[in-house]
């Protein structure tokens, strides 16, 4: 019989290799691997989410009378070359992995390599829109997406008349007291309980709050968090896409990134309930458009751009920023207030959205030079919807400006007045954002400057840093930003700021 491999983040029935398959016709592999598991420091979360997902959507295999090889095994190799010697399947196969490293090892294996099909626009499409463009602008490829795939267009024009409704949804975090809706919280289970606890024996380093039921670990569980999302938060995405408040954690963002980066949930299903809420009149099109922008345009751009520039991207690092992660990242204390309150959320839930994620975490690795490979490796496990794939582009292209504009235009450095006009963390800092140099001088204002001036020549040939650098240039106290600047940079990795 031949066997399909599902690797851990392909859990689902009706793609890749297992598409079309019945029981009896092929046995079904997977493989945990406790080199995985045991690697570093990852979010207790992180771990629960991919194993339980994994362990039971083996058993839905199971009880859809599937033959199911679940196996542990010292690495992914090792399970495979166990799977061979036991049951010596005719052919193996499996749906291309979401990495290049997993691609490789396929090959290496001599695995049958199915195309992926867990996303709207597949790696081979995107090169070919890419072609020989010297700018491959998200807006266009999201255009050209919304056209080919059909959403929102009436005709060829854009339905509303207009492509983008992003102006509309720049506004800092409500001030009406408004309650946003509860998430859902599935009850732990026996499966639950044996991962708990293998994690404690697995992963010693494990960090961060044990899981909760507050991510699904099932399709079911996925889709009803879908149904909610699209029901009573899509009509309010957008207004306060970019705000950070910090009595609200996702405010109206849909949190089903976890989802559709393991295979619980696919892009085409996601995009059809929000585009069929918006054909029966129950969200406005600025929402609509908002959030199709960011699964068929923004994901999939960032897929595409992942496998037309690896493996060399993974290495870039223009800046030549060599700082270790700041220490509050990793568990020391901090009076940064905005800083302070984004890594406890991820203690608590292994998630926090965007705009902490580029402006608050990102802006302070950027501006103090945390090293590129150092942030990969700590987001990817840290968050729930981690992968190399997504984390690529966005740390090392959009946060960290390592690619030299080849994702961004310009890099999303800030000081402290762009956190305290979207968030509400600065009245409860012991710095402040307009100051730029004493002990009270926020870290980020500090920072921005010395940003601007210690990159200078790298940064001088983009015209859109134009103003920026000519305003640091005319700043009378540069000197002495620049010497507290150093002075932060080492607080930051002493964990004494
Ligand atoms: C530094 C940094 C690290 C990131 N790390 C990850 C990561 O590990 N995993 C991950 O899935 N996303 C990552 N993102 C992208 C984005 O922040 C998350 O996808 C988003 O916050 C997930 O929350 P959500 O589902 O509520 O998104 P929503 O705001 O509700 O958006 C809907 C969906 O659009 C997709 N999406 C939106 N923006 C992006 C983007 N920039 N790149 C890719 N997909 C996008 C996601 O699938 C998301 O679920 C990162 C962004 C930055 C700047
Ligand atoms: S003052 Fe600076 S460090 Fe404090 S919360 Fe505001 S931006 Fe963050």
């Amino acid at each position: 019989m031949d066997t399909v491999w599902i690797l851990g983040d392909q859990l689902r029935r009706d793609t890749g290799a297992l598409a079309g398959c019945r029981p009896g016709e092929v046995r079904v592999l997977m493989v945990e691997s406790d080199s995985k598991v045991g690697s570093g420091r990852w979010h207790r979360q992180r771990l629960h989410f991919v194993l339980a997902s994994m362990r039971r959507f083996a058993e839905e295999l199971k009880a859809e009378g599937f033959a199911v090889d679940y196996r542990r095994a010292s690495s992914m190799r090792a399970g495979v070359i166990a799977h061979r010697e036991e049951f010596k399947p005719e052919r193996l196969r499996a749906m291309s992995p979401m990495s290049f490293d997993g691609l490789e090892l396929l090959r290496a294996l001599d695995v049958e390599v199915i195309d992926n099909d867990q996303f709207l626009c597949s790696a081979q499409e995107f090169a070919a829109w890419a072609g020989d463009r010297s700018n491959l602008k998200m807006e266009d490829f999201y255009r050209w997406q919304r056209q080919r795939l059909n959403i929102l267009m009436d005709g060829k024009k854009p339905v509303g008349g207009t492509w983008n409704y992003d102006a509309e949804n720049r506004e800092p975090p409500p001030k009406d007291g408004r309650s946003w809706p509860a998430p859902i919280i599935d009850s732990l289970d026996a499966t639950d309980a044996r991962v708990i606890a293998d994690i404690a024996r697995r992963a010693p380093e494990a960090f961060g709050s044990s899981f909760d039921g507050l991510w699904a670990t099932t399709r079911t569980g996925a889709l009803a968090r879908l149904h909610q999302f699209v029901d009573e938060v899509l009509p309010l995405f957008g207004p306060h896409e970019d705000a950070v408040m910090s009595t609200e954690w996702k405010l109206a963002h849909s949190a089903l990134s976890p989802y559709l980066n393991i295979g619980l949930l696919h892009a085409r299903e996601v995009v059809d309930a929000a585009h069929a809420a918006f054909n029966d009149g129950r969200i406005p099109i600025a929402s609509a458009e908002g959030f199709i922008r960011q699964v068929i345009g923004w994901r999939e751009y960032v897929w595409g751009l992942y496998w037309l520039w690896m493996p060399e991207y993974r290495e870039l690092n223009v800046l030549e920023a060599e700082s270790p992660l700041p220490a509050a990242f990793t568990g020391g204390e901090t009076d940064m207030a905005c800083i302070s309150h984004t890594v406890k959320a991820i203690d608590e839930r292994a998630w926090v959205h965007h705009i902490e994620r580029l402006m608050v975490l990102g802006n302070l690795s950027l501006t103090s030079g945390v090293r590129p490979g150092a942030l990969v490796d700590w987001m990817w496990k840290s968050f729930i919807d981690g992968a190399e794939w997504v984390m690529l582009p966005n740390v090392i292209g959009m946060a960290l400006y390592a690619d030299g504009g080849r994702m961004s235009t310009k890099p999303y450095a800030s000081g402290g007045a762009y956190i305290n006009k979207m968030s509400d963390h600065c009245g409860n800092c012991r710095y402040d954002p307009k100051k730029r140099i004493g002990e009270h001088a926020c870290p980020f204002t500090t920072l921005y400057w010395d940003f601007l001036a210690r990159n200078e020549p790298e940064l001088r040939s983009n015209h859109r840093l134009g103003n920026q650098l000519g305003s640091m240039r005319k700043l009378k106290d540069l000197d002495a930003v620049r010497e507290r600047a150093v002075e932060v940079r080492a607080r930051l990795i002493d964990g004494s700021l």
